[in-house]
């Protein structure tokens, strides 16, 4: 089928080449070309708001870089009856984010990657004053071919749905899952109204670095949704995994328990309330770095009442990246970890579901994760995730250029981590040894400013025998540890 686009050019759309479908229409494959794809609306979905929107996001010109991380729309399409769809950026060898959380093999490394690259694509759309609205999972796409040089690279989606906002008119973003929108949309959306209806402003840059962080969270916590928890119940936890881990696919504003908390402002995984504890799924608040704490409190708390305060794109680069060039080290079960992390989240996570199951079943013991794979040891970055595939688009905020993937840090050696261990045990006897010198000192001193003591006592009180019971019980008490003790006891005698 011909369409024409907003200046005369005909594109033959290969209506029987469909790419992917959807609610609002279906996006196909264009004769000729292998860079572009049409997206035809449905026929209740071709409106004049509609319309105008891609006009509007057409007039403003991306450059080629910019659009290798966000569909922007290029062109509008038209038949003879008028309006019907939209060209397109192709996007290839992309994966939905939440697939990330599908398997083990997307290991920190990838999961660490995957999150820098998210900012930097928001931080894309934001540098050109644009808002995206709607960032669930679904809207990001990402490529998890193994031997891709884009590895890893993000590309945003569905942007005709962006929320664009003028200075004479807003053309809304109307759609939004319940877990990735900022409590003050969650909280204008009551008594009936929706996002299409609700007074606006709804979504702002400051949603977006609310959406971002969900999504940052549950990338660096073992898939966890931030405002997830679960009811403690004595020794047990009552968890719910069906809020425990990020979902896929959900009807918008409907209220399972992360929803309520994103409302309330209330961020269990740092806030305190009787009874509510984090889900088991979920490893401590305390084995992300300091740095990233910081960030996500300022996000999910400070940023409740006061959204500017939520952190943007370029900041979460910067402090992402300083973890991303330390690279990773693996604790003794083969798990990869953050460097910063002091204890194995993976570990910590496989502990609590065995006491738990312990707690069920009362003392059998704790079951192993068999399924987790052995990390392959690796050296050199050959295998790494790239961070930013592509120039232009500047990283860090500082607009210098594209953040590239950096050279691997050497993983942990076991043979280097042995003779760390031995050496810290040789520091740890010396300085045992050292401090028994000192304690024996320090008694030899004491006795005998005790014994003098005692011999001025003797002469001045009734005490006939403790002198007697001072020589012959003090050794012994002092190799006992008990010369405190011995010493009141006697005065008070
Ligand atoms: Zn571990």
């Amino acid at each position: 089928m011909h369409y024409q686009g907003i200046d005369g050019y005909v594109y033959n759309v290969l209506e029987n080449e469909k790419i992917a479908g959807g609610g609002e229409g279906t996006i196909y494959a264009i004769q000729g070309n292998d860079k572009q794809v049409a997206k035809i609306f449905r026929d209740d979905k071709k409106t004049k708001d509609r319309e105008e929107k891609l006009r509007l996001m057409v007039s403003k010109k991306m450059t080629d870089e910019q659009l290798e991380y966000f569909t922007w729309p290029q062109d509008v399409l038209y038949s003879i009856e008028g309006f019907v769809g939209y060209v397109m950026p192709k996007v290839t060898n992309m994966r939905m984010l939440t697939e990330l959380y599908s398997e083990d093999k997307y290991d920190i490394e990838w999961r660490l990657a995957a999150a820098i690259n998210v900012c930097i694509a928001l931080e894309a759309i934001h540098e050109t004053g644009q808002v995206c609205g709607d960032l669930n999972p679904l809207n990001i796409l990402i490529n998890l071919e193994e031997n891709s040089a884009e590895r890893c690279h993000v590309t945003l989606v569905d942007t005709d749905s962006y929320h664009v906002v003028t200075d004479t008119q807003d053309f809304r973003c109307e759609v939004g899952l319940g877990d990735y929108l900022a409590p003050e949309i969650q909280n204008k959306l009551t008594n009936g109204l929706t996002l299409r209806t609700a007074p606006l402003p709804t979504y702002t840059k400051a949603t977006d670095e609310f959406a971002l962080a969900v999504h940052i969270f549950a990338l660096l916590m073992n898939g966890c949704h931030p405002f997830a928890c679960a009811k403690q119940m004595g020794e047990q936890i009552q968890d719910d995994s069906s809020y425990g881990q990020m979902s896929t696919v959900q009807d918008s504003v409907v209220a399972p328990q992360p929803i309520e908390n994103i409302k309330k402002g209330f961020f269990p995984f740092s806030q305190y309330k009787a009874g509510i504890t984090i889900p088991i799924s979920a490893p401590d608040f305390t084995t992300l770095p300091e740095s990233l704490q910081k960030l996500f409190i300022r996000t999910f708390c400070d940023g409740y009442m006061n959204p500017t305060k939520r952190v943007s794109a370029s900041e979460w680069i910067e402090a992402l990246m300083p973890l991303w060039n330390e690279g990773f080290v693996e604790c003794e079960a083969g798990h990869k970890h953050l460097r910063q992390s002091l204890i194995c989240p993976i570990c910590q996570v496989q502990e609590k579901i065995a006491h738990f199951f312990r707690g069920i079943s009362n003392g059998k013991p704790p079951i192993d994760d068999p399924e987790h794979p052995p990390i392959e040891k690796k050296s050199g970055g050959q295998n790494r995730p790239p961070i930013a595939s592509s120039s232009g688009v500047s990283g860090g905020g500082n607009g210098s250029g594209p953040v590239m993937p950096p050279d691997l840090q050497p993983y942990y050696d076991p043979e280097e981590t042995k003779k760390s261990v031995n050496t810290i045990w040789k520091l740890f006897g010396a300085t045992v040894a050292f401090l028994l010198l000192i304690v024996f000192l320090y008694m030899y001193v004491y006795t005998e400013a005790f014994n003098h003591y005692q011999q001025t006592l003797s002469g001045q009180t009734e005490m006939k025998n403790a002198p007697e019971i001072c020589e012959g019980d003090l050794t012994q008490d002092i190799e006992n540890g008990d010369l405190l003790v011995f010493y009141v006891e006697s005065v008070e005698a």
